[in-house]
């Protein structure tokens, strides 16, 4: 077993095991002396690990809250379903809250856990790679509205991670590509032998340590910068143009490949423009490509940067762009979005 601690304004810690979750009792004990607690999970993973889940927290006064998956219900609708189920089952600040699935259970959970009774302790249990290496930590909840994604929610830090790489056993091809493209993130912008990693050894025999690494990186800049003013936003590497593509494909490209496309076509142009080392996005292809990822898309760069320049969370026409100078190491770039689209 791996621990990271996390060093925000509340610390916590992230523990990360096989077979971890066996001691979920244990361990919530060991943060928080609570008698009830409310299980929130999706519909696919209540399924898979509900009732174990339940089973486990047998010496508590468990309820049980499962909505369906789907990046639609991560809405203020299931929120709000969430709080009134809270309310009825008489939670208390003294109470606590289990997140049990992937990113978008974390967010809706984490944000319920923000505004019920003005904040009460949730634990997080992400069940995706993607939730692991990255959504479960650093305390960002929240639901996407109607203009678009993620536009309501709260900084929120959980009190407890438990990553347990047993989850990932079900856990269909295309999500574990997802969580791959923010750990090749984490690689590019902090750490070469990550990358290296990545390139030469096998991910799946190295899994632990791969999930270690990544939570730590993050786990460094979200203590450092714990409300995204500067250094964080570094972790939004390859999201500019992902979140463009992730778009334009109606979300058939789905988040984490569509960072990974992300990141190789933001080097390219930084490779032109003598702003990044030579070679890193072709590394970076390479990667996906190993990964059988997705590579291919419809799209010019016109339509991908006139969609960052509509941006309505841009402010006028400024962008901070994340540019690696080489493998391992980035920096923040401002430019001005209306002379990217000409190349
Ligand atoms: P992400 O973690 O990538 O942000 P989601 O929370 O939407 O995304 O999870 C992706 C999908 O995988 C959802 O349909 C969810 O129900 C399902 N899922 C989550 N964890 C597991 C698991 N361990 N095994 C099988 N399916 C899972
Ligand atoms: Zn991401």
């Amino acid at each position: 077993m791996k621990t990271v601690s996390v060093n925000t304004s509340k610390p916590y810690k992230v523990k990360i095991g096989k077979g971890l979750v066996d001691k979920l009792a244990e361990e919530i004990q060991k943060v928080k002396n609570c008698k009830k607690i409310a299980i929130i999970t999706d519909d696919n993973v209540g399924r898979l690990y509900g009732k174990k889940v339940e089973s486990l927290l047998k010496d508590f006064e468990v309820c049980y809250f499962e909505f369906s998956n789907g990046e639609d219900n991560k809405s203020l609708a299931t929120v709000s379903d969430i709080l009134e189920f809270l309310a009825k089952n008489k939670l208390t600040r003294s109470d606590l809250i289990v997140a049990l699935g992937g990113g978008i259970v974390g967010d809706v959970a984490g944000f319920a856990a923000a505004s019920y009774l003005r904040g009460i302790d949730f634990v997080q249990i992400p069940t995706t790679l993607l939730a692991m290496v990255d959504s479960s930590v650093g305390g960002k909840t929240g639901v996407n509205l109607s203009a678009g994604k993620n536009l309501a929610g709260a900084f929120h830090q959980p009190c407890l991670v438990i990553c347990d790489q047993n989850f990932l056993h079900t856990l269909p091809s295309e999500e574990i590509k997802n969580g791959l493209g923010e750990v090749i993130k984490y690689g590019c912008i902090a750490d070469k032998k990550l990358f290296d990693l990545l390139c030469t050894g096998d991910v799946f025999c190295n899994i632990e340590e791969v999930i270690y690494t990544c939570i730590s990186i993050k786990a460094d800049f979200a203590a450092r910068d714990e409300f995204d003013k500067g250094d964080r936003q570094k972790l939004n590497f390859g999201h500019t143009l992902g979140h463009s593509i992730e778009k334009a494909t109606a979300f058939a490209i789905p988040h984490g490949q569509a960072v990974g496309i992300g990141m190789v076509l933001i080097c390219r142009w930084a490779q032109e423009h003598g702003l990044t080392g030579a070679g890193c996005a072709e590394e970076i292809d390479g990667l996906l490509k190993k990964f059988e990822m997705a590579r291919k898309y419809d799209f010019t760069d016109e339509q991908l940067w006139g969609a960052v320049a509509n941006d309505k969370k841009l402010k006028g026409s400024d962008i901070n762009l994340v540019l690696l100078k080489d493998i391992g190491e980035s920096y923040l770039y401002k430019t001005d979005v209306n002379g990217l689209i000409t190349k």
